[in-house]
């Protein structure tokens, strides 16, 4: 076992630190506090190579791996989550054409995303199921040359500003393939986006197919790929979202030792207080934990593993450990953690809302259960 970094990831890390830190500050308020999402970011996001870490430089990539990626989350996302979703779609999307797409459907989209001058949204949710697969109504009816798409997603981050989607929909024999479709077809449109608690600026809206055409060439990775796809594409994103949990944990526990460094009782720091270093030991034992689980996923996942298992395991656990150190950490701040002034009010709404995406804990635990050795 070997748990150092490599030169190459440790130098990557502090750069991407560096970089959250100067450009990303100054962009929280517009996100969380105006529910705005920051486009002049975008370019500097790619000049990071941050779009696209784990993939071939020939189609735009950085051409690092997946420690590096998981590295790069937990840096942005200890200054600014919501840009760390956005910038995990980036990866996630790659992905999807790198695995599945034509030699052209890579260089189409794949450059023009790590680029930043292409944004693609990936569309499973649907207004009556974000968890079972087999309850998918969206429709690709075989048409002539092409399929007629029609159904609803919902929740679907960047869509707003998507200039494509990749959508899971049923085929005529009720299998779920995956199709890319192209924001300007006629039918295509989204609807108003969400205001939610946390991962505010992010933008979460509906896309509506109504009798959306598309060319048979768009269907991804062959006809029938059952949840293949999807499995593999939620294994990325799990393990972006594990790393960003590490990021505001991270985050939480730094605002909760300096607050209570500065914050007296009578004549004398609370950080002094035996009630307090208890506090601030389990997060950060629980931070650690969560950190080197997430760390070890991406390890396997640089090793071709099936993780499927880990990644479920490594979701369920940084997750709810990272609600559990945000809770903490405001506690810490007494009354003044629940200010609109103090930065842990925000990371523990932003916290909350990892436990839903990419399959809600219940759906991992399923997953964890199902492939225990019996
Ligand atoms: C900020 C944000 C961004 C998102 N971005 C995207 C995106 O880009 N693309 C996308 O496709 N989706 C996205 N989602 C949607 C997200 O993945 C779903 O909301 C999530 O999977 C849960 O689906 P649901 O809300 O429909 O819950 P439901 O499936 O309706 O579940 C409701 C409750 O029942 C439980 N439950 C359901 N089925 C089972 C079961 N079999 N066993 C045990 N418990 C069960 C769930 O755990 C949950 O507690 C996003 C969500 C959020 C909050």
């Amino acid at each position: 076992m070997n748990f150092s970094l490599t030169e190459q990831q440790e130098m990557f890390q502090k750069e991407v630190r560096k970089f959250a830190e100067a450009e990303l500050t100054p962009l929280v308020d517009i996100m969380d506090k105006q529910n705005d999402f920051p486009h002049e970011i975008r370019p500097k996001l790619a000049t990071m190579n941050l779009y696209g870490i784990p993939f071939d430089p020939e189609y735009g990539g950085a051409g690092s791996d997946y420690v590096s990626l998981v590295l790069a989350m937990e840096e942005v996302a200890k200054v600014l989550a919501p840009l760390a979703i956005h910038m995990q779609l980036g990866n996630v999307t790659c992905d999807r054409f790198n695995k599945l797409g034509t030699e052209e459907q890579k260089k189409e989209y794949m450059i023009p995303i790590c680029e930043g001058k292409k944004v693609v949204c990936f569309c499973f949710t649907e207004p009556d199921t974000g968890s079972n697969p087999k309850m998918i109504k969206t429709t690709a009816r075989l048409d002539g040359d092409g399929y007629v798409l029609n159904g609803t997603k919902r929740f679907i981050t960047n869509a707003p500003f998507a200039n494509a989607a990749l959508i899971f929909a049923k085929d005529d024999e009720g299998d779920i393939s995956l199709f890319l479709v192209e924001a300007d077809r006629k039918g295509f449109s989204t609807d108003k986006k969400m205001d939610k608690l946390g991962l505010r600026g992010t933008e979460l809206s509906d896309v509506i197919l109504d009798d959306v055409r598309i060319p048979k060439e768009n269907l991804l990775g062959g006809k029938g790929g059952k949840f293949d796809a999807l499995k593999d594409a939620m294994t990325i994103g799990k393990m972006c979202l594990s790393a960003q949990c590490v990021g505001l944990m991270q985050a939480s526990l730094d605002e909760a030792i300096r607050y209570s460094m500065h914050r007296m009782h009578f004549d004398e720091p609370i950080f002094n207080l035996q009630a307090i270093h208890w506090l601030l030991a389990e997060m950060a034992s629980r931070l650690e934990a969560a950190r080197w689980l997430t760390y070890r996923a991406a390890f396997l996942k640089d090793q071709g593993m099936d993780t499927i298992k880990d990644m479920a395991i490594t979701k369920l656990f940084v997750t709810q450990t990272a609600v559990d150190v945000c809770r903490w950490g405001m506690q810490v701040h007494g009354a003044y953690g629940i200010s609109k002034e103090y930065k842990i009010e925000r990371l523990y709404r932003d916290a909350k809302m990892y436990e839903l995406l990419e399959g809600t804990s219940e759906i991992q635990r399923e997953l964890i259960v199902k492939r225990l050795p019996r």
